[in-house]
């Protein structure tokens, strides 16, 4: 138990809130999660999933999040309920000078041989990262945060001033509406992103994450009954349509590297915004009704950064808990 446990309104239940909630009520907090998105809807349940830095933060700030979010997910791949599989792939980069920073976190990663890579390529890494099947593990994560004793409130929060009395804390992990309740940050923006999901039919276990400059992104992300096939990294783009003839790229730039996806079902095409953001909002914010914890603008590596930010959030709290109330 913390010395002075907190009333702690966390704000999303996305894979940030639900990791932060975790966190927090594993440290003793009394901890409410108010969200008004369900998993399905909110863009975590549209992430690939997979560790890896993608339009994200560069930093050795974010690096300890990175590496403090991996070796959870390491722990986590033991139980297979949680629905995460540590897998092999390849990350091939079209162009010289890639940002290769996360390899000096991964274990065992490998240059590829030339015959490895796809026409055109530059370079490649052979990796082994967890592989997250969100629709699985979402879930498994709620009910984790609801064993611990949290509660979840649905509504929206239109003002921080709401919560007083009610809460101790704030913690902000509201994704792309993060800025919003705070007033002062309107740096949070989108990066739309489309995907195709694919029956894994063919129990495809390798993924690959191809730049495929200047066509566009390619990844092939197999989980255990699905393919995520995308992609699309469009900023400042608000359109939470699909675009037919964008799909049928996405799928033809991927039978190009995975010739084995001819054929397989296609499932769903999804679309989600990325909360972007030029670095992540990880502080203790002044200022407001009550004392707030930001926790947002994770980009398009939410999931990957996601226990990493939730061990900060719980320390930042430990820190307030142990001050005198103001
Ligand atoms: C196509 C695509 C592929 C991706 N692939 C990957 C990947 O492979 N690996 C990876 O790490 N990341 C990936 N991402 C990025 C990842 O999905 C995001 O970074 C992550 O989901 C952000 O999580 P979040 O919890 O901050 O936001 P969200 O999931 O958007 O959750 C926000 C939560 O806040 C709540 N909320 C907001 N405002 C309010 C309010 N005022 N009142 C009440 N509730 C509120 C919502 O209801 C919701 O619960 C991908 C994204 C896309 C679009």
């Amino acid at each position: 138990m913390p010395t002075a446990p907190l009333r702690i309104t966390v704000i999303g239940s996305g894979v940030i809130g639900l990791s932060a909630a975790h966190e927090l009520a594993a440290a003793g907090h009394q901890v409410t999660v108010a969200y008004d998105q369900e998993l399905a809807e909110c863009v975590s349940s549209v992430a690939a999933a997979i560790w890896f830095p993608y339009h994200s933060e560069n930093s050795p700030a974010a690096d300890k999040l990175l590496a403090d979010s991996l070796a959870r997910f390491e722990q986590l791949s033991e139980h297979p309920e949680t629905g995460i599989d540590l897998r092999r792939g390849l990350n091939v980069d079209h162009l010289p000078g890639a940002d290769r920073s996360w390899t000096r976190i991964v274990a065992g990663t490998e240059e590829a041989s030339r015959e490895d890579l796809p026409n055109g390529a530059h370079a490649g890494v052979w990796a082994t990262v967890p592989i997250i099947t969100m629709s699985t593990y979402l879930g498994w994560l709620r009910g984790r945060v609801e064993e611990l004793g949290a509660d979840f409130a649905k509504g929206t929060v239109t003002d921080l001033a709401q919560l007083k009395g009610g809460a101790d804390l704030v913690v902000l992990a509201a994704g792309l509406r993060g800025g919003e309740l705070l007033g002062d940050d309107d740096t949070v923006y989108p990066i739309r992103g489309q995907v195709v999901r694919l029956a894994n039919t063919k129990n495809l276990t390798q993924w690959l994450c191809d730049d495929n400059y200047p066509d566009g992104v390619s990844y092939i992300i197999p989980r255990r009954e699905d393919i995520i096939v995308g992609g699309t990294d469009t900023a400042n783009d608000w359109n939470r349509e699909v675009e037919p003839q964008t799909s049928i790229d996405i799928l033809e730039r991927a039978a190009t590297l995975v010739p084995e996806l001819e054929g397989l079902e296609v499932l769903e095409h999804k679309v989600g915004l990325r909360p972007a953001r030029e670095t992540i909002r990880l502080e203790h914010v002044t200022g407001h009704p009550l004392p707030v914890i930001a926790a947002y603008g994770h980009g398009g590596a939410g999931v990957t950064l996601s226990w990493g930010t939730a061990q900060r959030v719980a320390e930042l709290a430990a820190q307030l808990a142990g001050e005198p109330a103001s």
